[in-house]
């Protein structure tokens, strides 16, 4: 064996980096010196994890959250350890998720195994460069690392402010671009009326945190389609536990898979065992996806991802019912409607909507309003030095549809001619347009096992 440890830089330490970097010291027989750049204080919770609400809930009941897949009661061993009353249905507060892994990855810092370590550089990565042999990794100051092996890890990041916003500077203060900031929404009064742009995931954290503070004025909530998550159901009856999906065709495919939800009503399925057709088709999405042609990927991006979406990303019945209870007692309005335009009012913002079913204008006045629009894919828009330096200076190239980056199905990353960069990898959201499905931790736990085996092989034969 070679004495001299290989170098891995791995960027971003949320679940994906956490995660590849647990499973490259479980299975490595090489010497590796790991380091993590990650400007959290700790590795393993990044963005979805680092909440400190803990009305918000796991979106996967704690028997589908496991880290490892060939172990699924990892974490509800674990979530036993918090609540003894936990079960595989229990949706358990994100923040308890977090607490497993950073766990997990504290230990193996500290413990290292016999040939390898960890190590957690707390700093933002501007820019890798290629060198002759290896990588050069920048962070502020001009400061300069080295490594054999770059997988990037970035996850979900915000996108630049919208434009309209310049018409509005004097008020501009009372508009919450980053959600996720710690502590967002604390200066918000409780008698405020809220604008959440955006009605997914991101605008129903929202809807939880502001109900958790005791929240009294209205909380409006827009989008183009005005569809919320679908609840996950405690129970549900029905005879599916698979689904079958026409390959090529993503219209013929959602008309196949409405059939199947048909067909399993009929067979004695109640009104909520949809969701098993839904869940059923998930081990098959990724293949599915790659059996699409680029223009059929895109219709399906164009026409049926928001409805994918909200049936596919579901919240924990828990917060269904909150979110169901706001809207019944008319504090929570959802609007299916475009924003044509913002202006300042009084220290207010006045908001014109085009409602999307009647073409009616809608006029909100409101004391803030909150960008929900959820974690931005497009690699143009992205707010992040690294990227654009990456892509700008053409080692990484953009995926053809615009969102991600361009790699292969096992997260080799491509450069601007579409050639695979030795050494440089990505995991995550980043390979979104990629599979389609790389974005929840049941997907992921597959993807960062597969590339920890696949950067192993590669450094054994370095
Ligand atoms: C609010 C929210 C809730 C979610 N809830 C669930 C859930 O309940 N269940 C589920 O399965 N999935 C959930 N997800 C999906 C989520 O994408 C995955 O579970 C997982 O957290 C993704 O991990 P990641 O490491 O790929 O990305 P992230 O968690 O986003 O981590 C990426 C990390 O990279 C760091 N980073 C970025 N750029 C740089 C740079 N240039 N230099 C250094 N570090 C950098 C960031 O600081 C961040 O910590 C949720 C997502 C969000 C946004």
């Amino acid at each position: 064996m070679n004495d001299k440890p290989t170098r891995i830089a791995i960027i971003g330490g949320g679940f994906s980096g956490a995660m590849t970097a647990l499973h490259l010291l479980r299975n490595t027989k090489q010497n590796l010196s790991i380091t993590i750049f990650e400007p959290r204080p700790v590795i393993g919770r990044g963005l979805a994890y680092s909440t400190v609400c803990d009305g918000h809930l796991l979106n996967v009941p704690a028997g589908g959250m496991s880290a490892y897949a060939d172990d699924p009661g990892h974490f509800l061993r674990y979530a036993t350890t918090r609540d003894a009353t936990a079960d595989e249905r229990t949706f358990v507060p994100r923040m308890i998720f977090g607490d497993y892994i950073t766990g997990m990855v504290r230990e193996a810092i500290e413990q290292g195994n016999s040939n390898s370590s960890v190590k957690h550089v707390t700093e933002t990565v501007l820019d890798v460069r290629k060198k002759d042999t290896g990588f050069e990794i920048e962070v502020s100051g001009k400061k300069t690392f080295e490594a054999d092996q770059v997988i990037l890890a970035l996850g979900n990041m915000g996108g630049r402010k919208p434009r309209w916003l310049q018409n509005v500077p004097a008020i501009a203060d009372h508009y919450l671009h980053d959600p996720w900031q710690p502590g967002a929404i604390e200066s918000i009064g409780l008698d405020e009326d809220i604008l959440l742009i955006g009605t997914g995931l991101t605008a129903v954290d929202k809807m939880i945190e502001l109900e958790v503070k005791g929240h009294r004025g209205k909380i409006y909530a827009a989008s183009r389609h005005g569809l919320l998550p679908r609840p996950h159901v405690a129970r549900y009856v029905g005879l599916k536990n698979q689904a079958e999906i026409v390959p090529g065709n993503a219209l013929k495919a959602f008309k196949s898979l409405r059939a199947q939800v048909v067909s399993n009503e009929a067979a004695g399925g109640d009104q909520d065992s949809w969701r098993l057709v839904f869940d059923g088709m998930r081990a098959e999405t990724q293949n599915w996806w790659q059996s699409l042609s680029l223009a059929e990927q895109k219709r399906f991006l164009r026409h049926l991802r928001t409805y994918y979406d909200v049936h596919r990303h579901r919240m924990a019945p828990h917060i269904g019912e909150i979110v169901d209870s706001l809207a019944k007692s008319e504090q929570l309005r959802v609007l299916a409607a475009r924003m044509e335009s913002v202006e300042a009012d009084n220290g207010r913002f006045k908001v014109t909507l085009k409602n999307r079913h009647n073409g009616q204008t809608v006029i909100l006045t409101v004391d803030r309003m909150i960008n929900c629009t959820g974690p931005q894919a497009n690699i143009d828009a992205i707010e992040s030095p690294l990227l654009r330096t990456i892509v700008g200076s053409g080692l990484a190239g953009r995926n053809t549809m615009g969102s991600g980056l361009a790699v292969t199905k096992t997260g080799q990353v491509l450069n601007q001619e579409g050639n695979p960069v030795y050494g440089l990898y990505a995991i995550g959201p980043l390979l979104i347009s990629k599979l389609l499905e790389s974005v929840a931790v049941p997907e992921l736990r597959v993807q960062v096992a597969s590339l920890a085996d696949l950067v192993l092989s590669e450094a054994a034969t370095a």
